[in-house]
């Protein structure tokens, strides 16, 4: 369910940035999606097809940009990737750290195709 609300809240930057006659030009919506942000990306891209597929938006694709969870340690100063989600600092085990990415969920580009000439 939770996927499903991220679908739904991709509909709505859609909406805010993009006037509904345009619906059905829209190509594709690209997202950067953490690698710890908590999100499956299959139940988003089956969520998001499922809510639009019945509506002007049913052409529009997911495209998904994985970002690695990265730490950086206030201790040592080393910022590392992390794979397991481990918020401890790899190189010296200090908790000491910010999550520097890794979490995020953003639309950063919504890609639409060109009208069709009017009159050709
Ligand atoms: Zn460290």
């Amino acid at each position: 369910m939770h996927e499903l609300s991220i679908a739904n809240n991709i509909l709505d930057i859609i909406r805010q940035h993009v006037p509904v006659d345009q619906f059905s030009l829209v190509k594709s919506i690209r997202l950067k999606i953490g690698d710890q942000a908590g999100v499956v990306v299959d139940s988003l891209e089956f969520s998001f097809s499922a809510l639009t597929a019945e509506s002007p938006l049913r052409g529009a694709r997911l495209e998904v940009e994985r970002i690695p969870f990265v730490v950086s340690c206030r201790q040592c100063g080393e910022s590392a990737p992390s794979e397991s989600g481990i918020v401890a600092c790899p190189r010296c085990g200090s908790v000491e750290t910010t999550i520097v990415s890794g979490t995020e969920l953003r639309v950063t580009e919504i890609e639409l195709l060109e009208p069709e000439p009017e009159g050709a």
